[in-house]
């Protein structure tokens, strides 16, 4: 019994124009993310199918699980589309399920085959309970739903299914910075931009020696993760220090963190730029800290004009959790090694702060000139799902 992966294309299907060039992104994902298998992939317009080696299922499952732009896939029995043949394969396949009640699916895109969808299931679902004891038709909520689907040379038989990630397949919608600190929430912020088909680069801001080497390694593994949804991250790591101690001497102690996030944002906006990326990405979330208020954001996001995208800015903490628990990247995050926004942080960071005041306490700084110093001097790795010793040399 021959039997193959099935893809089916989730939102994809919306793109009228475009479709092609979706399809051919998921492919070439699938692609890269099954190389190093031997596998023969095909599509038709709505359809994917992965040949692979019996051996292999289980490990090329859980890869197609982490690629964007599926929304269900399977495992089907393929056989020649001829009535005996579906026949005797539906038998087959019938003898290693447990169930009581079940219900024949039948979707012909071959029109040409001489019998009708719904007639055909009623002729498999006869042939069943003619084969078996004890087994009752259910339409409504069947124990087992046997899917056939006929096409033109083969007919896929099938009866479990599981649903893919979503979304759109990798970087076809163009490339973002993350702003990716080692916290619970920018990690997130990642997974949901990659998810709509964004490509990521991610820029961590460090300020050694107030921050340590263990802070950075928190946010080497968390790209890590984030990998296995795509080819490689980009991560660049600015060196912030002379830059925040400008700040922390200068500047009213309750703006410092508004003042240094402008100066973040400056960076990551002329970063992007370099780097051509659309937009920037964070991981911030509407009232979670005194920098999150809508007061704080218009204030901070004002030294750019660049898109500005926050995935979690509507999110509930516990809603973040679960999700940096599902893509793994929870544990690390709260591993205690503390980040340059919170070794800096005052006591009553401004809630409410004033355009007029930042703009005047950055007089004191010369930090255009700071600024294109720390650029220059950016450290950037690329870090795949697998090389993880081969970076720590670099540190
Ligand atoms: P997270 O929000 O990721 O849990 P956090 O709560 O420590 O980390 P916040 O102070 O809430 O971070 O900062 C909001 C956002 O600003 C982060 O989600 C991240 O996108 C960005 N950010 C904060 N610190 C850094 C940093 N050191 N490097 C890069 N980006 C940062
Ligand atoms: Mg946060």
């Amino acid at each position: 019994m021959e039997r193959v992966i099935m893809i089916k294309y989730g939102e994809l299907t919306t793109k009228k124009g475009n479709r092609n060039f979706f399809v051919k992104s998921l492919y070439q994902s699938i692609l890269n993310k099954l190389e190093e298998y031997d596998v023969k992939i095909s599509s038709d317009l709505s359809r994917m199918y992965i040949e692979f080696n019996d051996d292999d299922l289980d490990k090329i499952l859980k890869r197609i699980n982490n690629i964007f732009g599926i929304h269900e896939y399977l495992v089907a029995f393929k056989v020649e589309t001829d009535i005996e043949q579906i026949k005797k394969q539906v038998l087959e396949i019938i003898k290693n399920e447990n169930f009581n009640t079940f219900k024949v699916e039948t979707k012909r895109s071959d029109k040409n085959f001489p019998i009708q969808s719904i007639e055909f299931s009623q002729m498999i679902g006869g042939l069943i309970l003619k084969n078996t004891n004890n087994k009752k038709v259910d339409v409504h909520n069947p124990e087992l739903l046997v899917n056939i689907e006929i096409r033109k040379d083969f007919t896929y038989i099938y009866t479990n299914y599981y649903y893919g990630l979503g979304g759109y397949p990798n970087s076809t919608l163009g490339k973002g910075l993350l702003m990716l600190s080692g916290g619970i929430d920018s990690p997130v912020a990642a997974y949901l931009a990659m998810k709509r088909g964004v490509k990521i680069e991610a820029v961590y801001f460090e300020a050694i020696p107030h921050t340590s080497i263990e802070a950075r390694n928190k946010v080497i593994s968390i790209c890590q993760k984030l990998s296995v949804y795509t080819k490689e991250i980009k991560l660049h790591i600015v060196p912030f220090t002379e830059l925040q101690e400008e700040i922390y001497k200068n500047v009213d102690k309750d703006y410092v963190i508004t003042i240094m996030r402008r100066m973040m944002y400056r960076i990551t906006s002329k970063l992007a730029k370099k780097r051509k990326c659309l937009a920037i990405i964070n991981g911030e979330s509407i009232g979670q800290v005194a920098s999150q208020t809508l007061t704080s954001m218009n204030v901070i996001n004002s030294v750019t004009n660049m898109p500005v995208i926050r995935p979690v800015a509507c999110l509930d903490k516990l809603e973040i959790i679960d999700i940096a628990k599902k893509i793994d990247t929870y544990d690390i995050s709260i591993l205690p090694f503390e980040d340059c926004c919170t070794v800096f942080v005052p006591k009553h960071p401004v809630i409410n702060p004033e355009l007029e005041a930042c703009q005047e306490m950055e007089k004191k700084l010369d930090y255009e000139n700071l600024i294109q110093k720390i650029i220059a001097n950016i450290n950037t790795i690329v870090i795949t799902e697998k090389d993880e010793s081969e970076f720590k040399d670099l540190l």
